[in-house]
């Protein structure tokens, strides 16, 4: 198994990723030190333990005994300044996975049209933007 999360398949957890760095869940943005384990995605993605039991609840029953999570709108002002880094991380390493992609397909001879018509956008804004 690579110890490189970005192109890890699933079943990593935070033993298996580099120590010097901090990841978050994707789901409730706890960090790596903040819970027992992590499971990677692509591109940064990573769900805890504890995020994988409600969706086991879920799966289960329809329904899940964990309390909901308050409203962000709720949240005190450092624990939104506490969001800011997970949240940054995760969209950057979507980003990354998804510039990837368009490498990957680019690679394949894959036109910047269908990139920019599966993406919803342009063949141009396709090329601008990653290119
Ligand atoms: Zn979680």
């Amino acid at each position: 198994m690579s110890a490189n999360p970005e192109v890890s398949e699933h079943r990593t957890s935070t033993a298996d990723l580099p120590q010097a760095e901090t990841y978050y869940c994707s789901f409730c943005l706890r960090p790596s030190d903040e819970v027992e384990k992590l499971v990677a995605g692509h591109g940064r993605i990573f769900i805890c333990d504890e995020c994988v039991a409600t969706c086991n609840d879920y799966i289960l029953t329809g329904t899940s005994a964990r309390p909901p999570r308050a409203p962000l709108e709720e949240a005190p002002t450092e624990r939104l300044l506490s969001l800011l880094k997970p949240i940054e991380d995760t969209v950057e390493g979507k980003s990354n996975q998804l510039q990837s992609v368009v490498e990957m397909l680019r690679s394949r001879r894959v036109s910047w049209a269908r990139i920019g018509q599966a993406l919803g956008i342009s063949r141009q804004a396709a090329w601008e933007r990653f290119s």
